[in-house]
């Protein structure tokens, strides 16, 4: 199925591939040479939209020590994954109204793991998942652009930063 985003925007997000080491090192650093879509920042974790989104709403959470394997978390940092996660699934189900989600790590070279920070993927699924055909017929409003659903989960995100 082909998912409709909005590519030129995508292309802008996207810009020159970034010259950092790590790309979520550079997001917690905030480093002017990584356009940011982080949406919430704890003491120890932040939550950030994916420039590459599967779907609309697809975050990541992840720990601001880079930290290469699931072995490295400390208790702290899981049990405030954990806490991100559930917020984020309540906050992704009021805002997209998702009929459920994928959730998860991706570890080790074999599995697909493009960045070497442990972070873990929060996707929401829909249950007729968009193609070209409910945009053309006007059946769905989409929201792709990743900068779009980072303002407007940011504001969803505001009490858990805070706390
Ligand atoms: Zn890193």
């Amino acid at each position: 199925m082909d998912y409709l985003f909005n590519t030129e925007k995508i292309r802008y997000v996207k810009g020159e591939k970034p010259r950092v080491d790590c790309i979520l090192c550079a997001i917690r650093d905030r480093d002017p040479a990584v356009k940011s879509l982080e949406v919430a920042r704890t003491s120890s974790c932040i939550v950030s939209v994916n420039l590459y989104p599967f779907n609309p709403g697809h975050i990541m959470i992840f720990p601001m020590r880079h930290v290469p394997g699931i072995e490295g978390l400390s208790d702290d940092e899981a049990l405030e994954m954990h806490r991100l996660l559930r917020a984020s699934i309540g906050i992704l189900t009021e805002e997209f109204s998702p009929s459920g989600f994928n959730v998860g790590y991706n570890l080790g070279s074999g599995s697909g793991a493009s960045i070497p920070h442990l972070h873990q993927h929060v996707v929401p699924r829909y249950e007729n998942e968009i193609g070209y055909l409910d945009v053309l017929a006007g059946t769905r409003v989409v929201v792709t652009d990743p900068v779009e659903v980072m303002e407007r989960l940011k504001k969803r995100f505001l009490d858990v930063s805070a706390s």
